[in-house]
């Protein structure tokens, strides 16, 4: 089992360290759901409780590694529809049909970078403060709902859950909130980001997002760069083309170029043009995970154990996971887990780029 666990560690290692990101396109656990597949494709299985885990609960998951070059990587034709399901192409009715009613959209990344913003900016309304400041104006996890398109978006506000100078505590009891209050589990990630401002900060952030989330969310990871303004006249695929910042590079072509820009001070028909463009970046990760959202053995044992009912619930519009259930013992359950999940992913980290 050790040995086995050993060979998905240098694997991924291997793969992190030896490609530059053309090489590869997608490194993808399978969506783990309610209507998950038995993958079909090479697949290495890993065991957290080797001596890389100190923590006291073994997590499993299940790692796809797709070969460049194989069919699967890419989808053959990427759906140029929106989520409203306006235009079709060839693959058209199929993103169409398994786009479900609610789709819950996670925003994370570092303080300052307009996560608040841009979750306002999708709601096309000031649900959450957003405000320059030396101190993270987020202080817990909100959530607000609008309809569009005749379906229902839920947007998930953190406050600073990922920083890496966090005392642990604190960390785990953010992070168990922001993966509550997104259970069971967002259809998609938007790791928010400034234009021309992708730090080492950010690139600790993109770590922490894989440790606590799973190596695998970057297969549901939209890149969001606020600031998009200051593009002027230029083009948000042509700078992340052009940018010699290796390490940005590397994430874009990890989160299969799925990109798009904000300009959160836009608003009427811009501010509607930019959601619509967000919207078709996350119309390509449902079409790519066949309408299932993410999920792992977090996201399960947080509906089972602080739901009962193994789907998860909704939070309330507005409300946050101070609303959730408060039983402490099933708190520290999923904290417990939290942690497990997380040492068994810095292991398979080690050595990544990121
Ligand atoms: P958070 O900590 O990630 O939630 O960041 P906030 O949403 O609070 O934003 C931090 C600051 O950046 C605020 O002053 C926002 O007005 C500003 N900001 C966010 N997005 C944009 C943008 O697209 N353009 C400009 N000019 N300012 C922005
Ligand atoms: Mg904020």
């Amino acid at each position: 089992m050790d040995s086995l666990y050993s060979t998905a560690c240098n694997t991924l290692s291997y793969l992190f360290q030896s490609r530059p990101p053309e090489d590869f396109d997608v490194l993808a656990p399978k969506g783990e759901t309610g209507n998950s597949q038995e993958p079909t494709v090479q697949r290495i299985r890993g065991h957290g409780h080797s001596s890389c885990s100190t923590a006291n609960r073994a997590v499993e998951e299940e790692y796809e590694l797709t070969p460049p070059d194989s069919p699967a990587a890419v989808p053959p034709q990427r759906p140029e529809q929106d989520l409203s399901g306006g235009e079709t192409t060839s693959q058209g009715p199929r993103a169409e049909e398994q786009t479900p009613q609610r789709l819950r959209l996670l925003l994370v990344g570092k303080t300052g970078s307009g996560k608040s913003a841009t979750g306002n900016s999708i709601l096309g309304r000031e649900t959450f403060m957003s405000k320059l400041s030396a101190k993270p104006v987020t202080t817990a996890v909100r959530s607000g709902t609008r309809d569009w398109a005749g379906k229902t978006l839920e947007v998930i506000d953190t406050p600073d859950v990922l920083s890496p100078q966090l005392p642990l505590a604190v960390a785990t009891q953010g992070c168990c909130a922001a993966i509550a209050s997104s259970s069971p589990g967002p259809h998609a990630v938007l790791l928010v980001t400034e234009l021309g401002r992708f730090t080492a900060e950010d690139q600790q952030v993109v770590r922490r997002l894989q440790e606590v989330f799973g190596v695998g969310v970057l297969a549901y990871t939209v890149l969001v760069f606020t600031r998009k303004e200051d593009l002027d006249s230029g083009s948000l695929d042509e700078y992340l083309r052009e940018t010699d910042n290796r390490e940005l590079a590397w994430l874009d072509a990890v989160c299969g170029r799925r990109h798009c820009g904000f300009n959160n001070r836009a608003e009427g028909a811009e501010q509607e043009a930019q959601l619509q463009e967000l919207l078709q970046q996350v119309g390509v990760v449902l079409w790519e995970h066949e309408g299932r959202h993410y999920s792992n053995e977090v996201y399960r044992h947080c509906g089972q154990t602080l739901f009962g009912d193994g789907q998860g619930r909704q939070p309330a519009p507005g409300h946050g996971a101070e609303d959730r259930p408060q039983d402490e013992s099933c708190w520290e359950g999923l904290r417990l887990i939290q942690r497990a999940s997380e040492d068994t992913h810095k292991c398979l980290l080690r050595g990544a780029p990121i």
